[in-house]
């Protein structure tokens, strides 16, 4: 039993972490955060030009290589300074360049991995409808209608993360209403995003305020054939490949912002003097960073076990779920303590106790909420399914 990574890993893990410190400076990061609906292209072309985008791509179609462990050092020290900004690396890497890696046509893997590896195309995910996210089945409402030499989709989509800026969508639609089962007859595509027929419109959230979420709307807009990913109506059950990988995923952003929590708050308290000395000597401070350091603990080894079984293949649902659960979950507390430790300068936007707080809120939420995942939990000890 190996708790450590490998060598190779540590290696990746070092080169990220200097990239990170002199790329993207954490006030740098917190100001371009700020900047609502305004994408942050300046740190999109640093992460193409260092090559992250070819991380986890295999080098036949131009990657870097890697498995989902090394996607996950990367998250992680990325997420540090960046925190929810880590979505404009991680939308295309682990959504979609995973869809296409995993049920995408020889074709297909030649024409868009190469073009994701360089940082030339990037994918939104478009999956949650006006009607609900959670229950999405029953909310769906979206249809792709056979026509010649492909489909015409109709309908709404809303939360979908860069939207406005990614060249295409990933998009399910239901393609076949008449099936035994609402999982049946659910198909994938690749959208690009300046169809005709298309509408995006940026919505106003409490976090990662440069990538706009963005609601739109689909008129009859018509996709060909060859940008139908994987098998007709199959949707559901494909996407069930790549959700252990987005949670997993998630999971590393938050351990991403628990560390850039936990050391902000350590060097505070060492600087910040109240009744003649720094605060760090407050035993009830202490207590508050010990907490942290003890969920950091958690978060990684339940981390990197739920990603080294994704890596070797092995069924993980349970382990990613109760990742995905703890990790939110202590990112917000550690964000919440932080900002206790800090007081006022907490609050303030000249720090990023604040911006953690608020990026880590949404993975409480989505992509699956915690009380969804706690109910998959629940499922996984033998009781009967409650949704
Ligand atoms: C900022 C942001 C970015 C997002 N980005 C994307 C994106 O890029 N692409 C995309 O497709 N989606 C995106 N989403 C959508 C996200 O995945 C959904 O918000 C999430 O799945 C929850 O769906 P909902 O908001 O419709 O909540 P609902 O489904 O309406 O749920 C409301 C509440 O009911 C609870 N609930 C529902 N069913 C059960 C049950 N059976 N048992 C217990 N509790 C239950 C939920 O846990 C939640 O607390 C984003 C959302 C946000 C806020």
């Amino acid at each position: 039993m190996d708790f450590e990574l490998n060598e190779e890993q540590r290696m990746f893990r070092d080169m990220v972490r200097k990239w990170v410190v002199k790329e993207c400076p954490k006030e740098w990061c917190r100001e371009l955060e700020r900047r609502e609906h305004e994408y942050p292209q300046e740190l999109w072309d640093k992460i193409v030009e260092a090559g992250f985008n070819g991380i986890g791509i295999p080098e036949e179609y131009g990657g870097l290589g890697g498995d989902i462990v090394t996607q996950v050092i990367f998250m992680r020290e990325f997420a540090r300074h960046a925190a929810g900004l880590g979505w404009i690396w991680g939308i295309t890497s682990f959504s979609g360049a995973k869809s296409v890696g995993f049920y995408g046509s020889e074709e297909q893997k030649q024409r868009f991995l190469p073009e994701m590896a360089a940082g030339r195309l990037r994918t939104a995910i478009s999956f949650t409808e006006p009607g609900g996210g959670t229950d999405l089945l029953t909310a769906m409402k979206a249809t792709a209608k056979k026509a010649d030499g492909g489909w015409v989709i109709n309908g709404e989509k809303i939360w979908s993360t860069t939207a406005d800026t990614a060249e295409y969508l990933l998009l399910i639609a239901r393609t076949n209403k008449d099936v035994k089962k609402r999982t049946e007859g659910i198909s994938l595509f690749l959208v690009p995003s300046d169809s005709k027929g298309i509408a995006t419109t940026p919505l106003p959230k409490l976090g990662m305020r440069a990538l706009s979420s963005c609601s739109i709307t689909l008129d009859d807009v018509f996709v060909p054939d060859d940008l139908m990913l994987g098998e007709e109506g199959q949707a559901w059950y494909h996407a069930t490949k790549t959700l252990n990988n987005e949670r997993i995923m998630m999971s590393s952003m938050c351990l991403g912002m628990i560390d850039g929590v936990l050391e902000d708050a350590v060097d505070y308290m060492k600087i910040r003097q109240a009744f003649g000395g720094p605060i760090g000597r407050f035993q009830a401070l202490q207590h508050y960073v010990a907490d942290i350091a003890m969920w950091q603990k958690q978060t990684e080894l339940m981390l990197f076990n739920a990603a080294s079984l994704q890596a070797e293949g092995k069924p993980c649902m349970t382990e990613a779920a109760m990742t995905k659960t703890i990790a939110s979950e202590y990112a917000c507390q550690a964000a919440d303590l932080g900002i206790s430790i800090l007081g006022g300068m907490g609050y303030s936007a000249e720090t990023d106790m604040q911006r953690y707080w608020r990026d880590a809120r949404l993975l409480k939420i989505g992509p699956v909420s915690n009380e969804m995942a706690r109910n998959m939990i629940a499922e996984s000890l033998g009781l009967p399914r409650s949704y």
